[in-house]
């Protein structure tokens, strides 16, 4: 029963339906009054009685008027955006009374009409009035109350009236009518619930179509932000660069692009972990936030590497200009110490500068320029900034020649080992000699080892030349008594898993001594890997070799560096030993350093001794090897045996001392 009466009862807990119901009767609501002016006029024009004025004119002039008015109301009403839910339920309960009383009034009417009117007209207004009633059901239907209130009303109405009439003729109609009514109902009923359905479904689909908006914007910018950092990523810097591209001859701008990569950074993601790593990254990009001035755009376009998009309508030369002091003020702020995990930790920054200087340069090719002249910063010994220049392209593309040629090199015999005699200083007699490396049937002609070696070493081609190198001088030299030979190590040889087990078994294949071998490394491998060069120098020192710190006084050793690492050599470079005179400031330079070695336990080799006078002041400052075209310049393994044999020390020669571990 209660479920009978809610039938009629009108929902206004769902708004949404209640808003979707009223856009609905929009269309309805007029489409019904206008039927019912329409029958109206009909009956009007079918029943007109000039003695029955009211009721046939003025009462049906009544009806259409309030109908008319009501569907104007509807039609003026719009999308319904800015009427309150609250509204929306007051019109619609309105709209439910009205449909009631509009229903009552036209059956009253009719019926009135029908007392008076003759057999022919009364057909008609049953017709009409069925007519009515059925059209009203099926306008209001989205509305179940007012379906479900008029099709009662109006059949109560029509079946009381019509069975009760003319001696219960109409009957059989009466009946007919209720069962219309009935199915109207259920159809009215069913329709409703569907109706319902379809707002509710189209409700979650629209809440599905937000969440899947959010979602995308959400992917937009995971795609295009970096999470660590916040700032725009790489793919975002190519697109804003594919832009400008395409935006070209709109806008007369100037670009420039600085791109900074990071130094040391590596080394503190492992010495610290990944989390400091990212902290440093962090801190780091919050003070280059700080450094750019609006117009910039910096990304983070790789793990330590960021980028800076100046536009402006400046000239080129102002752009670069401005460029070159924003990438200053920027390595001022990279190179303050940063506190990360009660660390402070010291990095720099290496920086490429390209600018268009005419609108001819693509923008992407901008950013390969800027990584260029980064790249070349980093090259030159990093902290440093470099302008792009076609002689740097030059230099790539000369660089990526000699990389082919030097793999084509060594397979086809190109390379030759030369050796330089190391001489005991007290004795001089020839203790060593170092295995240099040669390229003299280069069919492009010779190159130098400070040329070639650079390359092998980006490209990772040292490592093959650098075994090459080590098994040949191992072979050749074996056979020369007790003979040293000192073998250049690259860093990033060092940094090949399988270095040291190597190096051993090359000894092993041609049978060279392990104490008669010294390896030579320079300190930059040392600076970018202690735990892994200390762990290596341990595993070589342990086999019997000696080990050397190369081109010492160029670097920034630190004394708890050359303690830890534990050589057995220092290597004076060079140019230490320039203007060596007995009491120069050279003098005491080399003095300290032969102190220091020797308080560590480590020999000393000068290298680059070029004139008697040198050696002199190093033999009194107690230098115990000496290395330097005074003595011999590097040479064929043939000229080395003859020099040898001309010293004829071959039986005097000394046993390289080393020192206490
Ligand atoms: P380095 O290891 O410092 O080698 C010593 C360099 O100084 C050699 O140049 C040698 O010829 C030069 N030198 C020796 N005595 C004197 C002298 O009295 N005066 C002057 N002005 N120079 C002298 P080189 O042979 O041109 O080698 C240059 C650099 O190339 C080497 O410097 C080394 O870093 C690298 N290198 C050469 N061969 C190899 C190798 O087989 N492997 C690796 N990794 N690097 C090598
Ligand atoms: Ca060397
Ligand atoms: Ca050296």
């Amino acid at each position: 029963m209660r479920a009978f009466f809610q039938l009629f009862d009108l929902d206004t807990s769902d708004p949404e339906l209640m808003r979707a119901q009223f856009r609905s009767f929009q269309g309805h609501i007029p489409l019904l009054y206008g039927i019912l002016v329409c029958n109206t006029v009909a009956i009007t024009v079918t029943s007109f009685n000039a003695a029955l004025l009211i009721e046939t004119l003025v009462a049906p002039i009544v009806i259409s008027t309030i109908a008319i008015v009501r569907a104007i109301w509807w039609l003026r009403q719009g999308d319904a955006q800015n009427l309150s839910d609250l509204e929306i339920s007051r019109h619609l309960k309105r709209t439910c009374q009205l449909a009631v009383i509009m229903t009552l009034t036209f059956n009253a009417w009719v019926i009135w009409v029908y007392q008076d009117a003759g057999a022919y007209a009364r057909s008609n207004l049953t017709f009409f009035l069925a007519l009515s009633q059925v059209s009203t059901v099926f306008c209001l239907m989205t509305l179940r109350a007012a379906a479900m209130m008029v099709s009662v009303v109006s059949t109560i109405a029509f079946a009381l009236y019509f069975s009760w009439i003319e001696g219960g003729q109409l009957l059989p109609q009466s009946l007919v009518l209720c069962c219309v009514c009935i199915g109207m109902a259920v159809v009215t009923h069913s329709f409703n619930r569907s109706f319902s359905e379809v707002v509710q479904s189209r409700r979650t689909l629209h809440i599905r179509q937000l969440e899947t908006e959010k979602l995308s914007e959400e992917n937009r910018r995971i795609a295009f932000i970096d999470p660590l950092s916040g700032l725009p990523n790489r793919r975002e810097l190519l697109a804003r660069l594919d832009r400008l591209e395409q935006d070209e001859g709109l806008l007369p701008k100037t670009l420039a692009i600085v791109f900074i990569d990071l130094d040391g950074f590596k080394q503190v993601n492992d010495e610290h972990g990944h989390q400091a790593g990212d902290e440093l990254i962090r801190i780091v990009c919050e003070r280059l936030r700080q450094q750019c001035p609006d117009n910039a755009i910096l990304a983070r376009v790789g793990g330590d590497e960021f980028t800076v998009l100046l536009e402006t309508d400046e000239q080129t030369q102002n752009a670069q200009a401005a460029a070159l002091t924003l990438a200053f003020r920027l390595l001022e702020q990279m190179a303050l110490p940063v506190l990360v995990d009660r660390h402070v930790l010291q990095i720099s920054g290496s920086i490429g500068i390209a600018t268009n200087t005419d609108a001819k340069v693509r923008p992407r090719e901008l950013l390969r320029r800027a990584d260029l002249a980064m790249y070349h910063a980093k090259t030159e010994g990093k902290g440093q900034v470099a302008i792009y220049s076609d002689e740097l392209d030059e230099g790539r593309l000369r660089r990526i020649e000699i990389e082919g040629q030097i793999g084509a090199g060594l397979t086809s015999g190109e390379f030759d080992v030369v050796y330089q005699p190391i001489i005991d200083a007290a004795s001089g007699t020839i203790v060593s000699a170092e295995a240099l490396l040669r390229w003299p049937r280069r069919t492009q002609g010779p190159l130098s080892p400070d040329e070639f070696i650079e390359v092998a070493e980006a490209t990772g081609q040292i490592h093959p030349l650098g075994l090459y190198v080590l098994e040949r001088a191992c072979r050749e030299l074996r056979p020369l008594g007790d003979l040293c030979v000192s073998v250049n190590v690259s860093p990033a040889q060092f940094r090949h898993p399988g270095f040291e087990r190597q190096v051993l078994s090359i000894l092993e294949r041609t049978g060279f001594p392990p104490e008669r071998l010294q390896l030579e490394m320079t300190e930059s491998y040392l600076l970018a890997n202690p735990g892994l060069a200390i762990k290596a120098i341990g595993t070589l020192k342990a086999a019997g070799i000696a080990l050397a710190l190369d081109d010492f006084g160029t670097g920034f050793t630190s004394i708890h560096y050359l303690k830890s690492y534990g050589f057995t050599h220092i290597k004076l470079d060079k140019s230490l030993l320039q203007g060596l005179e007995p009491g120069s400031k050279a003098a005491m330079l080399v003095a300290g350093a032969i102190t220091l070695a020797t308080a560590l336990e480590m020999s000393v080799i000068a290298e680059g001794v070029e004139h008697e006078a040198q050696a002199s002041v190093l033999r009194d400052l107690g230098c115990q090897e000496m290395q330097g075209f005074l003595f011999g310049r590097p040479e064929s393994l043939a000229k080395l045996k003859s020099l040898l044999k001309d010293a004829g020390n071959e039986q005097q020669r000394a046993r390289r001392v080393q020192p206490v571990q």
